[in-house]
């Protein structure tokens, strides 16, 4: 088994769509980013990537890159998980929290597990999707942005039995 952690953080303020967990959330405002601003995919694939000792979301999609200009993030987290199948890894379990004080995430998390799961190749009850505010506090308290927290464990895939002669 390999553990994995990630972590990310994106500012409020741009006018566009806010995408967490693949999901779009009715907001007034969206996340600045060279990318879609996923913070949660974000920080799902750097989970990923440090359990299979792939380094990180940046060294494989440079946001310098105009490929990943305003990439749909769920892209980048198929070809992260293609990269686990190529080192025989799959998805144990992947445990997720988003930090915001709003919106309020409740009512999108069955969506938000439902699509990463699909794209993880797992069923949803592998990946458990929490989120909180910081009662006021700090920058996500305060309304500037949104942060998300990701870990995960991967597994060695087994190999295929054998077919009998
Ligand atoms: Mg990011």
């Amino acid at each position: 088994m390999r553990i994995g952690h990630g972590f990310d953080a994106h500012r409020f303020g741009a006018a566009r769509p806010l995408v967490i967990g693949g999901v779009t959330v009715p907001h007034p405002q969206g996340l600045l980013a060279h990318s879609d601003g996923d913070v949660l995919v974000h920080a799902l694939c750097d989970a990923l990537l440090g359990a299979a000792g792939l380094g990180d979301i940046g060294r494989h999609f440079p946001d310098s890159s105009a490929e990943y200009a305003g990439v749909d993030s769920r892209v980048l987290l198929r070809r992260v998980v293609a990269l686990l199948g190529e080192q025989g890894l799959e998805v144990g379990n992947a445990d997720l929290t988003v930090v915001a004080q709003a919106p309020k995430l409740a009512p999108h998390v069955p969506a938000i597990r439902a699509t990463l799961a699909s794209d993880l190749g797992v069923d949803p009850s592998r990946v458990n999707v929490k989120a909180t505010t910081t009662e006021g506090m700090g920058f996500t308290g305060r309304g500037e942005g949104m942060a998300a927290h990701a870990v995960v464990l991967l597994v060695e895939r087994k190999a295929s039995p054998v077919a009998p002669a």
